[in-house]
């Protein structure tokens, strides 16, 4: 046995798979003796579907298995634990009062079946939910079924798709940004468009001149990121939607990051037709992982004939399911979209009110400011102006040193911070794209000030620490390409982490 993998280092804990612990014949309950008479499995299944041993089958006692899981648990990094500035994502704490509340019984144990007249408490919530964010966006009506992001993105374009066939042609391009996030341009190709790149300008923004160029009677509409993946506002976005409706096409906003803007400036107010919200960023449903989240879209009235069924109506003082719209795209999601979340955004709106989610948006925007002024002078700012809810640096003034963006992230984790966005927005290359959303206290930005400075310093002084970094994790750097193209997705005896373990 090597001296790293005997008992602990610290309280790092060497943990192997479950596979590689235990003993034959150890075992997690003790029965009492049986005081009925044992009948044969035999005599109660077919014998070809009888297995006596499960080769391999790992035998552990109720601790060994209660540690397993409680170490591999303390692995994960979350909101709950630290600064997550992950630039784009919005990783910002979300409150718990939040999940007391659709924990209430009335929510968490209502099935989709309920009829109407046992779920009024459930209708009410999804359209209070619709009217709230529809007021928040400046929009006219809000479809909550889409479970994410770039779902909505869908959901937008298929009613883009559908109002411009119902006006007899769906024409055949969508304008993305060189900026936009991957999943713009995936949503319109889905939708069987052809999608053509608009470069952004000097400025980090789209300029209309690039807009009128490519715009043309087959261009069915623009998706335009607003505030942008720069964490930049679209200042030309008024001018540009102009250009694009005269043209009969339609303007697509990707509101995923709404946060730095609510409660001050509405997309609707500036010729939006569609937009989806990313529940899961700006209205603090948990997210990581992969879900759940919820994408609801907004939409202009020109659009509401095609929306997804059912939507949620008020007749009488009562609340109604309505399955009744001719033209609409169909469902995109069983039910009514992910319930729970949307719960959890209810209790957020309520809770903040409309002067707390403006506060929301300025603390968001002070936040980020103050963190890209702080940095400003030790990492390369490729677009130097106020930005809105995240800032935009680069790997451009390490390089030198032979450092680079990965190294700087990884450096980080030493220091106790989840690293930002890496590499993304394209358009920057060796992007650091940071976040600190408006949950973050001054002391919690200072210190990680202070961490990026101290890498900066690194990066001049002793640029080897940085390019091997991190020193402190149980693991140091995963072969990623392997990892991506080779998956182990089988035991094999051996564990990876036991191969790559320090
Ligand atoms: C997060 C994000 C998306 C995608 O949202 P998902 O919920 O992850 O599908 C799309 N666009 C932007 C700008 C985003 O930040």
């Amino acid at each position: 046995m090597k001296d790293e993998t005997i008992g602990i280092q610290g309280l790092a804990f060497h943990e192997p798979l479950l596979f590689d612990q235990g003993s034959k014949g150890r075992t997690a309950c003790s029965l009492p003796e049986s005081d009925v008479p044992e009948v044969k499995p035999e005599r109660l299944l077919p014998k070809k579907l009888l297995r006596h041993d499960i080769p391999g089958f790992p035998e552990l006692s109720e601790v060994e298995v209660v540690r397993h899981f409680t170490r591999m648990s303390q692995w994960n990094y979350g909101v709950d634990l630290g600064f997550y500035p992950l630039g784009s994502c919005t990783m910002k704490y979300n409150p718990k009062i939040n999940e007391e509340v659709w924990r209430l019984p009335g929510f968490s144990r209502a099935h989709p079946y309920q009829p109407e007249s046992l779920a009024q408490g459930a209708l009410q919530l999804m359209f209070e939910l619709e009217q709230y964010l529809a007021e928040v966006s400046g929009m006219e009506r809000v479809s909550l079924q889409p479970a994410a992001g770039a779902h909505g993105e869908l959901l937008g374009m298929m009613l883009i798709r559908a109002y411009l066939e119902s006006k007899g042609n769906p024409r055949k391009r969508v304008l993305v940004p060189d900026s936009a996030h991957g999943t713009n341009p995936a949503s319109s190709a889905l939708c069987g468009y052809q999608v053509i790149q608009i470069k952004s300008g000097p400025k980090g923004c789209v300029e209309p001149h690039a807009v009128a160029e490519a715009m043309d009677e087959d261009v069915a509409a623009i998706m335009v990121t607003n505030p942008n993946t720069l964490g930049l506002f679209e200042e030309h976005i008024a001018e540009i939607a102009k250009i694009v409706h005269g043209k009969g096409g339609q303007v697509y906003c990707d509101g995923a990051n709404l946060n730095a803007i609510m409660g001050i400036s509405r997309p609707g107010d500036t010729g939006i037709d569609v937009l989806q919200f990313n529940l899961h960023k700006t209205f603090s449903v948990p997210h990581g992982g992969g879900g759940p989240g919820a994408g609801p879209v907004g939409l202009k009235a020109h659009l509401a004939p095609f929306m997804p069924v059912p939507v949620v109506e008020r007749k009488g003082g009562r609340f109604v399911l309505n399955h009744n719209l001719p033209s609409s795209v169909g469902k995109v999601r069983a039910f009514y979209g992910n319930f729970a979340a949307l719960v959890r955004a209810y209790a957020y709106i309520r809770s903040l009110g409309p002067s707390g989610l403006r506060r929301v948006a300025e603390v968001a925007v002070i936040n980020a400011n103050y963190l890209m002024k702080q940095l400003k002078g030790h990492y390369h700012l490729p677009y130097d102006k106020f930005c809105k809810h995240e800032c935009v640096f680069s790997d451009a003034r390490q390089i030198p040193h032979d450092v680079h963006t990965l190294d700087i992230a990884k450096r980080l984790m030493d220091y106790g911070f989840h690293p930002p966005t890496i590499y993304f927005p394209l358009i920057v290359r060796g992007a650091l794209m940071i976040e600190p959303t408006e949950t973050e206290s001054k002391e919690t930005l200072d210190q990680f000030i202070a961490a990026m400075k101290k890498i900066a310093e690194e990066a001049e002084r002793e640029p080897e620490l940085v390019r091997s970094a991190p020193h402190k994790t149980k693991i140091a750097r995963l072969d990623e390409v392997k990892a991506a193209r080779q998956p182990n997705l089988r035991w094999k005896g051996k564990g990876p982490v036991e191969e790559s373990a320090r």
